[in-house]
């Protein structure tokens, strides 16, 4: 880099509006990069349970950093004219960010998917504004209210406090669960407040997903016992699919499943060195690189 302190200002000037102009380029090209890395599963090859996972430990972006460019990544794949945006300073990831938000927004007030084509609308309507005219213009053009973002802060002693809006008939859902509740929190001593609500229903929640399931493929045998697969359980405890190239283990627990090393197809069977933990984004991977493989067999 020049030595700055030496630069006249229109030179410093110069230099600064290259630099940014590089930013945008870069950053375009880093959207596209992490949407071929989606395309074909790369995150799941490399031992991570998800994309998110993968940018965060492998190249150490922060969460939000990290949800903001995969979020880019999929608005560019539904709309590749976005690239022009990004690259002429129009669009940025804050308003890129926005766009799906209100969008996340109206697909959860109607139910239906917004398509690809009232997202480049949406693109077109916001680039050049301003955040604040951004979240206007989509408000408008959607018709819905644009909530604030949850706000989380860590605090000293560990504890997190938590920031949300709920709508009304998520109030209601939530004082409906207090009232049920009361009595297993009073039953634990603890206090009425929303926060015991929560933990009671995550707890039931937790219970329930990490409950042992029978991966698809399974279903055509029963003879793999409940017993057998508490004991892979607590063997594996999380995920255990390997990256080859580098050894990396997943080890997420996120929907964990009993998977069989060799498939029951392919001659696989219910022993427990055949046996191991997979997370559902794995068990996914691995079935449809098996399908690919036994289909070039033939
Ligand atoms: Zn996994």
């Amino acid at each position: 880099m020049k030595n700055l302190f030496k630069l006249r200002d229109d030179e410093l000037e110069m230099s600064l509006d290259t630099y940014v102009k590089q930013e945008r380029e870069i950053l375009h090209i880093i959207l596209e990069h992490i949407k071929e890395v989606s395309r074909r599963d790369l995150h799941l090859a490399r031992g991570y349970g998800s994309l998110k996972d993968y940018l965060v430990k492998k190249f150490g972006y922060s969460e939000r950093a990290t949800y903001r460019r995969i979020e880019g990544a999929n608005l560019l794949n539904q709309v590749p004219t976005l690239a022009e945006n990004i690259k002429n300073g129009s669009m940025d990831i804050t308003k890129i960010s926005e766009i799906t938000r209100a969008v996340k927004e109206k697909e959860r007030v109607t139910g239906e998917k917004v398509s690809a084509l009232v997202k480049s609308d949406l693109v077109a309507r916001v680039s050049g504004k301003s955040s604040m005219e951004s979240q206007k213009e989509l408000a408008q053009v959607l018709d819905i209210e644009i909530k604030e973002f949850d706000k989380k802060r860590m605090q000293q002693d560990e504890s997190v406090r938590l920031e949300f809006t709920v709508t009304k008939e998520q109030y209601e859902k939530l004082m409906k669960c207090q009232d049920l509740a009361a009595q297993k929190i009073q039953q634990d001593h603890k206090d009425l407040s929303l926060a015991s609500v929560i933990e009671v229903l995550a707890d039931k929640y937790i219970a329930e997903k990490t409950e042992v399931k029978t991966a698809p493929s399974e279903k055509v045998n029963q003879t793999l016992t409940p017993k057998t697969k508490i004991e892979i359980l607590k063997r594996d405890l999380c995920c255990q699919f390997e990256d080859e190239k580098t050894g990396k283990v997943c080890g997420s627990t996120f929907a964990i499943q009993v998977d069989h090393r060799m498939a029951r197809w392919a001659g696989g069977d219910h022993r427990k060195s055949n046996l191991q933990i997979l997370c559902a984004q794995h068990n996914r991977y691995k079935y449809r690189k098996e399908k690919i493989e036994s289909l070039a067999l033939f």
